[in-house]
């Protein structure tokens, strides 16, 4: 998956440079829908993390000031996030917070005891805001890339999104479940991870099977039951935190 707004600059950075950006990197900038004045972090030579505040911005140039280096970019898995549509203003949270913890990609579905995306727009602010909510999270914690979150899916769809994954997991608070922990041992290698977290109502037995048949490992968080938005959370920063 291309991370959107990734601002690559392939050549030797310091602080104190100013970087024209056009092409690729000018749209890629345009991605954060920018203002001058603004910071940014690009990514320079062999993945090397820089802030860059906005100088200026033209219609096919802009000039970035390099002001200070602040590490490697982290190399982890891909994390995608399969959010069954939860109440209220409980998206936003799982957006906001799951992109602080890095994750890659959101997918919100809709499950059998989930509320419907109509129901949901008709009664809260819109979920067009979903892909914005990512960018300001992103922005404000200095990431460089920004979370794609995708349509509103069907259960299936979603499954079938995350088909690619190296390691599938279902948040599921029955006992059959096995330990996240035990799940997650060989997370450190892989490329990408997919955690689907449901929805206030739980998922009913023939997704979770569903689910196992697409390849997918119902994992516990405990005996504690978890609230949607605190399962997810927690979920994608302990699969970010064990895949290093
Ligand atoms: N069925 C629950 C309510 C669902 S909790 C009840 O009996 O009240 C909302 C979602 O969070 C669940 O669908 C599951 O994906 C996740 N979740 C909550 N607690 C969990 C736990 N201890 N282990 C795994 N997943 C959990």
């Amino acid at each position: 998956m291309h991370p959107i707004g990734l601002i690559k600059i392939n050549r030797p950075l310091a602080t104190g440079d100013a970087c024209i950006l056009q092409g690729d990197a000018l749209g890629a900038l345009l991605c954060w829908r920018p203002r001058i004045g603004e910071a940014f972090t690009v990514a320079g030579p062999a993945n090397v993390l820089w802030r860059a505040r906005l100088t200026s911005l033209e219609p096919n140039s802009a000039s970035l000031l390099v002001f200070e280096e602040i590490g490697a970019k982290s190399e982890g898995p891909e994390i995608i996030l399969l959010q069954a549509l939860p109440e209220k203003e409980r998206m936003e949270l799982i957006i906001q917070k799951t992109t602080e913890l890095g994750v890659d990609a959101i997918c919100p579905f809709k499950s059998r005891r989930s509320i419907s995306l109509a129901e949901r727009d008709s009664v809260q602010r819109k979920s067009h805001r979903w892909q914005e909510a990512a960018r300001k999270a992103a922005r404000q914690c200095r990431r460089e890339s920004i979370p794609v979150v995708h349509p509103c899916a069907a259960f299936g769809a979603a499954l079938e999104l995350a088909s690619g994954a190296a390691l599938k997991l279902i948040l599921y608070e029955d006992r059959s479940a096995r330990p996240l922990k035990a799940a997650l041992r060989p997370a450190a290698g892989l490329s990408s991870i997919a955690v689907m977290s449901g929805p206030e109502g739980g998922f009913e037995a023939g997704e979770i099977a569903q689910a196992e048949a697409a390849g997918f490992v119902a994992v516990s968080l405990g005996t504690r039951i978890l609230r949607a938005e605190t399962a997810a959370i927690i979920a994608v920063g302990i699969a970010g935190y064990e895949a290093g």
